[in-house]
């Protein structure tokens, strides 16, 4: 590894060849060269939601704030500015728009009669309770979620038990995926998931009712490795399993994944811009460790702790489908600061793909 004399000047550093490595300081040397994984960050199931939050703030403002049902998608940065800048209110259940209604009145404001479903996606149930209460609903359900969605109606309706690979029971993709046939649905883990949830089923030992009408469906956002691995066994046990022509996992998923494979033999250590709530993002985090072995997660520029440089020359940065890009420019201009003369790498392709916007659904007399 390269390792060079510094001077600090005005808070850059300019530097020299150095022949000890070992003497090393961050602050004594600089990052030469940045790979930036292409692509990354938004997707256009991402783009589409925000897109529809934004809107739909501006035309209901005459009408009050707006309320969204959960985080429209799995980034804080992204959430904090909507509720800064737009006066939107994420809430986890429709019971809390009373209280959050009453509270609004107190503050001299109202809230608009219509909710927001986030790119997760909602189980029927929401949607029928968002009619019960009279709420116009808006929903930026990615089409890609609702594909599986649209499966998993399918399948349960043809009499198959449905077996939902999954990272948690708690993500809402999974939570509105096996809302569609509840009773016909079983969330199974991923080979290799890190979060402990006792309510997944292990694949090696979940039963069905019968084993001749049983199909698979997936998150859409997990390991591409690991969701491959945990097919495979379910398919060694249940032979008749059917598998539908195209995975569940979605592209921004894949695409994001092998960009991090093609720079990670180039760099020696790997900073991933995301909320650890979001499951791509994280599958990315695991996925830079494994093939690095030093990947570090931050939510923004401001997480960089330059004890991790010390011993790196090449560093690859990635970010979340639900990662704001700015925040990954943020990274470029710490590390540029730091070495003017900073080699800026980026190859691959970005994404041409778009997705239309929701329109407003008013309530329906029921
Ligand atoms: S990560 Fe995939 S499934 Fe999720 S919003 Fe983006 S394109 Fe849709």
């Amino acid at each position: 590894m390269t390792c060079y004399l510094a001077t600090q000047v005005d808070s850059k550093f300019v530097g020299g060849l150095r022949d000890t490595p070992a003497a090393c300081r961050y602050d004594e040397r600089m990052i030469e060269k940045l790979y930036l994984a292409k692509p990354r960050g938004f997707c256009a199931g991402v783009v589409m939601a925000i897109e529809a939050v934004e809107d739909a703030a501006t035309e209901l403002s005459h009408e009050g704030d707006l309320a969204v049902y959960h985080a429209i998608v799995h980034n804080n940065t992204v959430v904090e500015r909507l509720e800064d800048t737009r006066n939107v209110h994420f809430v986890e259940a429709l019971s809390e728009l009373d209280g959050l209604r009453k509270r609004a009145a107190q503050d001299k404001r109202q809230l608009a009669d219509t909710v927001v479903f986030s790119a997760h996606g909602v189980s029927p149930a929401v949607r029928q309770e968002a009619n019960r209460l009279g709420l116009a609903t808006i929903d930026a359900t990615c089409p890609l979620v609702t594909k599986v969605h649209t499966e998993a109606k399918k399948y349960a309706k043809e009499g198959y038990h449905i077996l939902l690979i999954g990272d948690s029971t708690k993500h809402q993709e999974v939570i509105g995926t096996r809302g569609e046939a509840p009773e016909a649905t079983t969330v199974v883990s991923v080979i290799g998931n890190r979060k402990h949830d006792p309510e997944l089923a292990d694949p090696h030992t979940v039963t069905v009712p019968n084993a001749e009408k049983v199909v698979v469906l997936t998150q859409t956002t997990l390991s591409v490795d690991d969701t491959m691995k945990t097919i495979a066994i379910l398919k060694e046990r249940f032979p008749k399993l059917v598998i539908p022509p195209r995975d569940d996992l979605c592209y921004a998923t894949k695409n994001r994944q092998d960009a991090v494979r093609n720079i990670a033999p180039h760099v020696d250590m790997f900073l991933v811009v995301t909320s650890d709530y979001s499951s791509n993002g994280m599958r990315l985090l695991e996925l830079a460790e494994d093939l690095c072995g030093n990947a570090k997660r931050v939510e923004s520029v401001d997480d960089i702790d330059e004890s991790w440089l010390e011993h790196a020359t090449n560093v690859g940065v990635t970010s979340a489908a639900s990662t704001p890009d700015d925040l990954v420019q943020a990274i470029v201009n710490f590390f540029k600061t730091r070495n003017p003369k900073l080699n800026v790498v980026e190859e691959g392709e970005w994404e041409d793909i778009t997705f239309r916007k929701p329109k407003r659904i008013p309530a329906t007399a029921s």
